[in-house]
């Protein structure tokens, strides 16, 4: 971990962001930067984001900008829109990027942009103390503070499966990156604070935005609902009737949400809910939606962060409507071009063979993409034939030299118990992502001494139906190999005593 230890606070010259003994000397003179600290505990104001509003008053306005053009387009394209438009596609149809201003940012360089990020974590600081606000200059540069709305999501744990790793991978350098330590549970959170954010500036600048709404495989709609909540903004979610999880289903019906339970799976909610807000003052929250890979490309910056800005050899990504794979390619991109790192990560897209489309585009060489029939998976948030994101996807694989892996229900259940038994409690999707590294690591195109990293998406506790009826042996075709169900016993001494000695045998250690 980067040492943040050094006092922002001692001296009232210090720069309010960045540590003043290793403050590196930037390009141009930050002056937006340079407000005199006070911390927010000291100073008499009642919360943070009191502090913040004052503390943005005395701001030089911000000279970062973004704006919206068509993913990967021509060079000569003069296409763009201001990030306040609502606008979901390009002109053609195709999907929008948001592009940010890169030669605003380069006038400061690498080590100014480690440091200022560095300073920022584990703080109360509104709104730094989330981390994708922490990087609010690559993610929305020009919206104001106090439109903001986060629940400090990101900084989750990049764990180190050292049992794991050296038990069945002969691996010291596995780690595993738990976004799904967070707010609602998942990764989504990194994505909605952005959007919602956004939508809460468009709303306060009268823009004719009623509410926001998705259809969802179960965790978009959790964080969406959750951030709307929490700003006061109705939010309407898209369901599949009987596809998703009860955690999952639970969490927009106590947050408020208008859910609309629909007997199709997610690609059917996503085109009803496309037809809807076309006709209605509706936000489309959507992965198609640009803004919220701004978010969870912080997941990437964090991890080179964790690492002290050291590049990993890989990381692996489970992918279903696909922005998240291209969300981590652009932040490990842009750290590269803007001086933080000296190169990237490959990356690996792990799908499910139930929903694999990513996949056999691959193996045939990119030459053809067909959207598949989706059939039913335990890690039901990638259950996706015709992903929104394919474009942006083979972009970043193409771009890092990437691989697309697949794994069947058996592989990425049994590597979803053999997790857990190594203390771990990890989502269908992480065993997805770890199936993929097991059969990289069998091919040798991983190596025992390669760094590498696996994007764990959602908390196991989302999931935990799937885990009963693997570990109670209740799935047909599977063989359950790692199952641990429990062991009936009889409420007397004697049958207590007998199982337990036969386990405490089975465990002694063999000479
Ligand atoms: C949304 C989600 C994914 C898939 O991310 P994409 O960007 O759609 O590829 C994977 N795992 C979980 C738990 C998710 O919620």
């Amino acid at each position: 971990m980067a040492s943040s230890s050094s006092s922002l606070f001692h001296s009232s010259s210090s720069s309010l962001f960045l540590p003043s003994s290793s403050k590196p000397r930037p390009k141009l003179k930050p002056t937006h930067f340079t407000v005199k600290a006070q911390s927010p505990l000291t100073h008499n104001t009642s919360n943070i984001r009191d502090e913040a509003r004052r503390q943005n008053a005395t701001h030089e306005p911000h000279r970062f900008s973004a704006k919206y053009v068509p993913f990967n387009a021509d060079p000569s394209s003069t296409e763009s829109y201001s990030l306040d438009e609502i606008v979901y596609r390009s002109q053609s149809g195709g999907l929008l990027d948001v592009q940010h201003d890169l030669s605003a940012l380069k006038r400061f360089d690498g080590a100014y942009w480690r440091s200022l990020f560095d300073s920022r974590v584990g703080k109360t600081t509104w709104p730094y103390g989330s981390g994708v606000w922490s990087k609010k200059e690559w993610v929305l540069p020009e919206i104001d503070s106090d439109h903001i709305v986060s629940a400090f999501e990101g900084n989750s744990n990049l764990f180190w499966a050292e049992r794991f790793g050296k038990h069945f991978l002969s691996m010291d350098e596995l780690w595993v990156k738990h976004c799904g330590i967070s707010h609602t549970g998942s990764f989504k959170d990194l994505g909605m604070t952005v959007l919602v954010s956004q939508v809460n500036r468009l709303r306060k600048m009268n823009r004719p935005v009623v509410g926001v709404g998705c259809a969802s495989t179960g965790d978009t709609s959790a964080a969406l609902s959750a951030y709307c909540a929490s700003a006061g903004i109705p939010s309407i979610v898209f369901l599949p009737a009987n596809r998703i999880s009860i955690a999952q289903l639970v969490q927009p019906i106590a947050n408020g949400a208008f859910v609309l339970s629909i007997d199709t799976d997610f690609d059917g909610c996503m085109q009803l809910i496309r037809e809807v807000t076309a006709e209605l003052p509706i936000y489309l929250a959507n992965s198609l939606n640009s803004l919220r890979l701004e978010g969870q490309k912080t997941a990437a910056i964090e991890i080179l962060q964790q690492f002290d800005w050291q590049v990993p050899d890989w990381v692996i990504v489970p992918g279903g409507n696909l922005g998240n794979i291209y969300a981590f390619y652009k932040g490990f991109k842009m750290c590269q071009e803007l001086g933080l790192v000296d190169r990237i990560p490959r990356l690996v897209c792990a799908q499910a063979a139930n929903a694999d489309p990513l996949y056999l585009y691959f193996k045939s060489g990119w030459k053809e993409f067909k959207p598949v029939k989706a059939t039913t998976t335990f890690a039901s948030a990638i259950q996706i034939g015709d992903p929104v994101s394919i474009d942006r996807a083979v972009y970043a694989l193409k771009n890092s030299n990437g691989i697309v892996e697949e794994a069947t229900e058996e592989e990425l259940m049994d590597a979803m118990a053999q997790a857990d038994s190594t203390g771990m409690f990890i989502c269908p999707h992480t065993g997805v992502a770890l199936s993929a590294l097991i059969k990289l690591r069998n091919s040798g195109v991983i190596k025992a001494g390669d760094r590498t990293v696996v994007v764990s998406t959602a908390h196991g506790l989302k999931f935990t139906q799937s885990k009963i009826d693997y570990h109670s042996n209740n799935i047909r075709d599977m063989n359950c190999r790692y199952a641990n169900p429990p062991v009936q016993v009889k409420a007397d001494f004697g049958s207590v005593m007998d199982v337990l000695k036969k386990y405490l045998q089975s465990k002694a250690p063999r000479h």
